[in-house]
């Protein structure tokens, strides 16, 4: 079955935010939670790993403007390692 999708007509009335992500090294544990749950994909494993050894979200150099500030991977991150500020623009 086919689904349809229509660009809302006062759509220029909304503004899309933008985010910067911030992350605290020390406490990620590299579970991905924060990459998996990211709606925009603008995260990925690094290569580096952390004092512990767990290799730690980075963001995407293809997607280092997409974020939009949802916060889902400050939600779903175990650790409290990562979190996002609005970008005023
Ligand atoms: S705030 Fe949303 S869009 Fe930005 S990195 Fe986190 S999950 Fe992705
Ligand atoms: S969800 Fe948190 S602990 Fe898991 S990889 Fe992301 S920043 Fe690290």
């Amino acid at each position: 079955m086919k689904v349809f999708a229509r660009t809302p007509v006062n759509l220029g009335e909304f503004k899309i935010p933008r985010g910067r992500v911030y992350l605290i090294l020390e406490r990620c544990k590299g579970c991905n939670l924060c990459i998996e749950f990211c709606p925009q994909q603008v995260l990925q494993v690094s290569e580096m790993t952390n004092e512990k050894g767990y290799h730690y979200p980075e963001i995407r150099s293809d997607r280092e403007d997409a974020c939009v500030n949802c916060e889902f991977c400050t939600m779903v991150c175990p650790e409290f390692a990562i979190y996002t500020l609005e970008v005023e623009e």
